[in-house]
C-alpha cells in the first residue's frame, strides 16, 4: 500500500497533505494498491476529510507527545507505521517539515528517497520513475526507485488537490514514541498571510523599488489579490523586507499558480526559486530584464505608474464579478 504522511500542524491539515494524498491516491491506483494516510497527534481534526481526496484509511496516531514537530520522533512513528502496515511507498509533503524526516526516514527505512518530485510516478517493472527538477531548475532528472520500499517527497502546488468524494474511517494506532531529546520553550507563528510555500499568488517586488519606504503599493496590490508578498535576496540583505520573503536558489523555492515580479531583473540565482511558478508576470522598465524571457506576459514601464494602475485596474474588475 501506498502510505502519505499529512502534516496538521496545530491539529490543522495543510493544503499540502490533501496534495499528496491526491498524489499518493493516483499512486496507488497505478499500482492496484491501497493509499492510506497517516495523522500524528492528538490534536488533529477532521482528520476523515482525507478520505476525500483518495485515502481509503487514516491512521491516526493519537499521542500528545507527537503534537509538536521533533523530526527523530516523527521519523520513528512514520516508519514504524510504515513497516506495520506493509507499505511499499511513503508519501510526503516537500515542505519543512517533509524535508526534515524525508532523509532520515529513507536511512531508517532502507529506502530509495526522492525528493522534490513534481510529476506522478511512471511505473516501469518493479521501479518507479519520477521526474524532478535539477540544477536550479534548468534540467529535469529522471530517477528510479528500485528499493522495496520507496519515499517521495511532493514539491507544493505540484499537483492540484482533487475532492473525489470518497469517504474513509479513522482508525487510532499506537507508535511506540521515544521521549524526544528536544524540549520546545515557545512557538511563534507567522498570522495572516499564507505562507510563501502554500501561497498561490505571489507579489514579489525587488531593487527596483528604490526603498523600502515605497513597499505600500506592493502591498496594497498584495491585499487586493490576496497573495502573498515576497522579494529578491538584495532586498532581504538590506534589511527592506524581512528574510523568511526572499525567494531563490537561497531563499525559498515557490510554485505559485500566478507569481507578479515587480522591478526585479531576473537574475539566475532568482529564477531559480521562481521559474516553475504556473504563470508569471513581469514589470520592468528595462526591455532587456532577463525575467522577461521567463515571464509569460511582461509589461515594460515604470513600475511607479503600473503597479497602482493594475491594483486599481484589479479592484475594478473585483467590483464586476
Ligand atoms: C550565490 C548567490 C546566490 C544568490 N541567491 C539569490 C536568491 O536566492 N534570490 C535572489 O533574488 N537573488 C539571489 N542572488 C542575487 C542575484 O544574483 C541578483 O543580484 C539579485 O537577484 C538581483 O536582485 P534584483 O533583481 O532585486 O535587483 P537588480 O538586479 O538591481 O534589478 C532591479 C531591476 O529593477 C528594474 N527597475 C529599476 N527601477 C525600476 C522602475 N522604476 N520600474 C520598473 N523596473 C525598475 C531594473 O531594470 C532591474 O531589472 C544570489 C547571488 C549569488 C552570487
Amino acid at each position: 500500500m501506498v502510505l502519505v504522511f499529512a502534516e496538521s500542524p496545530n491539529g490543522q491539515l495543510k493544503k499540502s497533505s490533501f496534495e499528496a494524498v491526491t498524489y499518493g491516491k493516483k499512486t496507488a491506483d497505478q499500482l492496484g494498491v491501497d493509499c492510506i494516510a497517516l495523522v500524528l497527534g492528538s490534536q488533529v481534526k477532521d482528520a476523515a476529510a482525507l478520505g476525500a481526496y483518495g485515502a481509503a484509511k487514516v491512521l491516526h496516531a493519537n499521542d500528545a507527545s507527537l503534537d509538536q514537530l521533533d523530526s527523530q520522533t516523527y521519523t520513528d512513528a512514520i516508519a514504524e507505521i510504515a513497516q506495520k502496515q506493509g507499505a511499499t511507498v511513503v508519501i510526503l509533503a516537500h515542505s519543512s517539515t517533509g524535508k526534515s524526516i524525508a532523509g532520515r526516514l529513507s536511512v531508517k527505512l532502507n529506502a530509495g528517497l526522492i525528493s522534490g518530485a513534481n510529476s506522478l510516478p511512471v511505473i516501469n517493472g518493479t521501479q518507479l520513475m519520477v521526474k524532478k527538477p535539477v540544477f536550479s531548475g534548468k534540467a529535469f532528472a529522471e530517477i528510479a526507485l528500485s528499493s522495496p520500499i520507496k519515499i517521495i517527497s511532493l514539491m507544493g502546488n505540484a499537483v492540484k488537490p482533487e475532492n473525489i468524494g470518497g469517504t474513509a474511517t479513522v482508525e487510532t494506532v499506537v507508535v511506540t514514541v521515544a521521549k524526544s531529546r528536544i524540549k520546545i520553550k515557545s512557538v511563534k507563528r507567522q498570522e495572516g498571510t499564507v505562507p510563501l510555500p502554500e501561497a498561490e499568488v505571489v507579489v514579489s517586488a525587488g531593487r527596483g523599488m528604490k526603498g523600502p519606504e515605497n513597499w505600500g503599493i506592493v502591498e496594497e496590490l498584495a491585499t487586493e489579490m490576496n497573495a502573498t508578498t515576497a522579494c529578491s535576496r538584495p532586498v532581504a540583505d538590506s534589511h527592506w523586507r524581512p528574510h523568511h520573503e526572499h525567494v531563490g536558489q537561497t531563499g525559498i523555492a515557490i510554485r505559485p499558480n500566478l507569481y507578479i515580479a515587480i522591478g526585479i531583473s531576473g537574475a539566475i540565482q532568482h529564477l531559480a526559486g521562481v521559474n516553475t511558478s504556473k504563470v508569471i508576470v513581469v514589470i520592468n522598465k528595462d526591455p532587456e530584464a532577463p525575467f522577461f524571457k521567463a515571464a509569460d506576459y511582461g509589461v515594460v514601464g515604470d513600475l511607479f505608474e503600473i503597479v497602482p494602475r493594475l491594483t486599481a485596474a484589479y479592484k475594478k474588475f473585483k467590483a464586476t464579478r
